[in-house]
């Protein structure tokens, strides 16, 4: 199960679970997805990227781009707990805090929080990538 963050076209935002990310594309595709505060269909998933250097994934033998890995949810739990341990939470400040590490090359700080994706659109036209990892719960 993955949680996602949903928001709707008048900016509610809640959470809701999918089995998967396709179940999502597929629920919105069929307008089945809707707001839970006002019933608006037009709804955007939140997306948790944490903004990673490369290098750093590598040493630890963790490959967020290993499509095959993230569908397992053992390894999707590792993975959330090797960013929470190694990445400092900025919540909805993610492109905002990116950018600033980009642009000022001295620092090598790594975050994650949420990112819409319009922001996600923007910085990848600055050249900046951020990688979205499905979180999933700790608990069952
Ligand atoms: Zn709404």
């Amino acid at each position: 199960m993955i949680k996602y963050n949903l928001k709707c076209s008048n900016n509610h935002e809640f959470e809701s679970w999918f089995s998967n990310s396709e179940e999502f594309d597929k629920l919105d595709k069929k307008k089945l997805l809707e707001c839970i505060y006002c019933s608006s269909k037009k709804i955007k998933k939140s997306i948790m990227a944490p903004m990673v250097s490369g290098s750093k994934i590598k040493e630890d033998g963790v490959s967020f781009t290993n499509k095959k890995l993230l569908s397992q949810k053992n390894d999707l739990l590792k993975i959330r707990n090797y960013i929470e341990n190694n990445f400092e939470f900025v919540g909805d400040k993610l492109s905002k805090k990116v950018r600033e590490v980009y642009y000022d090359k001295q620092t090598k700080k790594s975050f994650y929080g949420t990112a819409t994706s319009e922001e996600r659109e923007e910085l990848a036209e600055e050249g900046i990538d951020l990688l979205t990892v499905p979180w999933v719960s700790k608990d069952n």
